[in-house]
């Protein structure tokens, strides 16, 4: 069972901002920022690496790169926006698709890196 999987299917609502044949993009139900997007690949990978290695990640990656572009514009944040991937446990993923966080709208001078 996997709960993206559940939101790319229908089975379990979600607050859609973008959709298209390779990806589902919806409000993070817990956000940390005034805009706080998830951008979800319909097929399952569990995580970067998977996607990497996938004959279709290629494909998939791309697809997710505009598709964060278009998020931000859609969001009006196209200036200003970090996108987030956690990769295993260890980095604080807890769901186990791959998605790629989109946050923005506030003061995003704090710097990890
Ligand atoms: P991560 O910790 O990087 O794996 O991120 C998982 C994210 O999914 C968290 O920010 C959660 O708030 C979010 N999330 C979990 N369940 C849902 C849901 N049903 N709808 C929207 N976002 C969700
Ligand atoms: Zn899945």
């Amino acid at each position: 069972m996997c709960i993206f999987c559940d939101i790319v299917e229908g089975k379990i609502p979600s607050s859609k901002v973008y959709e298209n044949d390779y990806v589902l993009c919806f409000n993070d139900i817990n956000p940390v920022a005034p805009v706080h997007v998830l951008v979800v690949p319909k097929k399952h990978f569990a995580n970067i690496n998977e996607l990497a290695s996938d004959p279709e990640g290629a494909l998939y990656s791309a697809e997710i790169t505009k598709a964060i572009a278009e998020v931000a514009k859609i969001k009006g944040v196209s200036d200003a926006y970090r996108t987030i991937n956690n990769c295993g446990e260890g980095a604080g993923q807890t769901v186990m698709h791959v998605h790629f966080h989109v946050i923005g709208g506030t003061n995003l001078t704090e710097k990890l890196i």
